[in-house]
């Protein structure tokens, strides 16, 4: 039997239709929500990954205020800007593109930035919050894995209770995907590079959640059957095509649900950077 699809563009979709709604309203009132994007130098994954924010930020209805820095730009002079940023009344959330240029310490940059506009989600405060579960901002990609969870299978997936396995323990994916799923209660472990006998680790699951960044690491004897299998991986193959962790053709013949590479997870990281530039005006209001 082959697994359902989680379908993320669709998802993604809809989540930017209700938000698009949802800023309609807003704009009634006088509220325009506005994202500063801010790249520095010419990486041309970052230049697409901000054109998207832009893209969608414009769907939506969001004022997007673009800074596109010289690559030689000082720490000083970002941390300046950020400053300037975060003293700015109509400035509802505050995006770095990451990766910065190797001269500029991200740590310093991330710290910079208020923690109310952090719609990242990456300042300490708001992963401190995510921690004992207080209001902040939270990682986008983790939130859209929770997202995929609640929608796709038309609403059908438990999370309550379940087994879920994280391969991966970065502190914008795995560590707080992890605490995501404590927070709808699934039994949770996260597993990487030191764990012994992932594949039996893996195949507890019935939520198994690979972010790795290694093509086809996750393959059939990684997975039990009828799990519900979520790729946030992005890499490339031998043949230079994009593709997850997850070896998708031999596991979804096994999986219960499964989402590709492209069109899973990828999609639903902007939608909740959408998401939370929404929060981050309607906090701002309260
Ligand atoms: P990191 O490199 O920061 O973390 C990778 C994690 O995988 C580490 O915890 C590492 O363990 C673990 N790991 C590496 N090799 C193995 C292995 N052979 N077995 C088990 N665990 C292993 O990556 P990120 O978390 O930033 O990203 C992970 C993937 O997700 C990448 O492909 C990235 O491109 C993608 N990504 C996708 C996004 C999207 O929008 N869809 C957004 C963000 C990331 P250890 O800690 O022990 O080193």
């Amino acid at each position: 039997m082959s697994a359902q699809i989680i379908d993320g563009k669709a998802i993604s979709a809809q989540i930017k239709d209700e938000l698009k709604a949802k800023t309609a309203a807003l704009l009634e009132k006088g509220v325009k929500v506005t994202l500063a994007v801010v790249l520095v130098g010419e990486d041309p994954a970052s230049q697409v990954y901000v054109r998207n924010k832009k893209r969608a930020c414009e769907y939506i209805g969001y004022n997007s205020l673009s800074y596109e820095l010289p690559e030689d730009t000082s720490e000083e002079e970002l941390l300046k800007l950020i400053d300037e940023l975060n003293g700015r009344e109509d400035v509802d959330g505050i995006l770095v593109q990451m990766p910065l240029p190797k001269h500029i310490n991200e740590k310093k940059v991330i710290d910079a930035i208020s923690p109310d506009k952090d719609v990242d989600g990456f300042h300490p405060m708001n992963v401190g919050a995510l921690c004992i579960g207080e209001e902040g901002f939270v990682s986008c990609t983790p939130a859209g894995v929770i997202q995929l969870l609640k929608r796709g299978c038309d609403g059908k997936i438990d999370i309550a209770g379940k087994e879920c396995v994280i391969v991966g323990r970065s502190n914008i994916v795995g560590k707080p995907m992890a605490l995501l799923m404590l927070r709808e209660n699934a039994t949770v472990t996260v597993a990487h590079s030191k764990t012994k006998d992932l594949a039996e680790v893996c195949k507890r699951a019935d939520i198994l959640i690979a972010a790795v960044g290694k093509a086809g690491v996750i393959t059939k004897d990684y997975v039990k059957e009828g799990a519900v299998v979520i790729d946030v991986g992005i890499n490339r193959n031998a043949d230079g095509k994009l593709c997850g962790d997850v070896a998708y053709d031999e596991v979804s013949e096994i999986a219960g649900a499964i989402t590709p590479v492209p069109g899973g997870v990828g999609p639903m990281t902007i939608a909740m950077l959408m998401n939370n530039c929404y929060e981050a005006a309607v906090r701002k209001l309260k």
